[in-house]
């Protein structure tokens, strides 16, 4: 995808140089295989997909992590990546750091999943669950039939097991992302509107991250089909924020894939773009302390990080409390 304006001439123009730091954030995308089939979902992910973190790739990930004590979160996602038969190894392996799995809350309720929400409770993991509207409509636009009930029943299932309430350090944090061709409006704004929405289910959460749409994979192939991918670029561009930019999760996270493989955020590794531009694997490195400095490869996607109040894996770049 190419836009008249370039990303990185766009931060020069800004005078900003935006390079690594120390890594704090391992992003692992356990594979490609989900439950569902979501119209926004920039992995491409479906219950067809057979991309599938091995147990051998889990393992050494759990060997780099314990050689590298900087790294304080690991953020684990896919895919639904509850269905990858090594998940709870890989939970298991990361303790000692804070370690987030990254739930679409209908996985709960699959074949061979009844245990995985008292395995979360009892691991402290922390819950960043997909929840793309308050609206039934609109969730099941984007997701499926049925989805908007089994999201409610998830909710309150975790909420039964002690997540979501501001005492006892269970985090369930909520994930919306426009349904179209749209910047999220302001997060904490949304957050209010969500917690009152889903009071009414008796549902209660922590944060609300509001995510803007990249425009790759599905969500691309979509734009491209309503004629909206120019209109939507230019939404993208024109809202260019360089305090926004500033912020942007790749300089302190490092990305690995089902195989391996490393990237500097998983919208880069879906668009098959490694790690400052070098392939590399983790069988090369020492420990994801190493990668502490060095380029990242930014492209036209990019300013689907730096628009408006700038987005993140967390949300906003420039939260307002
Ligand atoms: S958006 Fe999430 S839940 Fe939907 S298909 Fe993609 S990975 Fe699965
Ligand atoms: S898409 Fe990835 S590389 Fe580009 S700004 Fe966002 S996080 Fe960084």
């Amino acid at each position: 995808m190419k836009t008249a304006i370039s990303f990185k001439e766009t931060l020069e123009k800004c005078g900003l140089t935006l390079v690594r730091v120390s890594p704090q954030v391992v992003q692992v995308n356990v594979g490609k295989l989900c439950n569902q089939a979501c119209r926004h979902c920039h992995v491409d992910a479906g219950p067809k997909r057979t991309e599938v973190m091995s147990r051998k790739t889990v393992d050494r990930i759990i060997e780099l992590l314990r050689l590298s004590p900087e790294i304080r979160t690991v953020d684990i996602t896919g895919g639904a990546p509850e269905l990858n038969p090594h998940f709870r190894h890989l939970v298991e392996g990361s303790l000692g750091k804070e370690v987030i799995d990254r739930c679409n809350l209908t996985v709960l309720f699959e074949p061979g999943q009844e245990r995985t929400a008292e395995f979360l409770r009892e691991f402290r993991v922390k819950i960043v669950a997909s929840l793309p509207c308050y609206s039934k409509e609109n969730v099941e636009r984007s997701r499926g039939a049925g989805v908007f009930d089994k999201s409610i029943q998830a909710l309150k299932l975790l909420n039964s097991l002690g997540y979501g309430k501001d005492d006892d350090g269970l985090v369930l944090d909520l994930v919306y992302n426009p349904s179209g061709p749209f910047l999220p409006p302001p997060e904490k704004d949304l957050e209010n509107e969500y917690k009152r929405k889903l009071k009414e289910y008796g549902i209660t959460f922590n944060k609300l991250y509001a995510i803007t749409n990249l425009p790759i994979r599905r969500f691309l192939q979509n734009l491209k089909k309503l004629g909206k991918l120019e209109e939507y670029m230019a939404l993208l561009v024109e809202n260019f924020n360089p305090e926004a930019a500033k912020g942007i999760m790749c300089r302190s996270l490092i990305s690995v894939g089902w195989d391996g493989n490393l990237y500097d955020c998983d919208f880069n590794q879906m668009l098959e773009i490694p790690l400052g531009g070098r392939a590399r694997t983790i069988w090369d490195i020492g420990s994801f302390s190493e990668i502490s400095s060095g380029e990242i490869v930014f492209g036209s996607h990019c300013f689907g990080c730096t628009a408006g109040s700038g987005s993140s894996c967390s949300g906003t770049l420039l939260r307002k409390e």
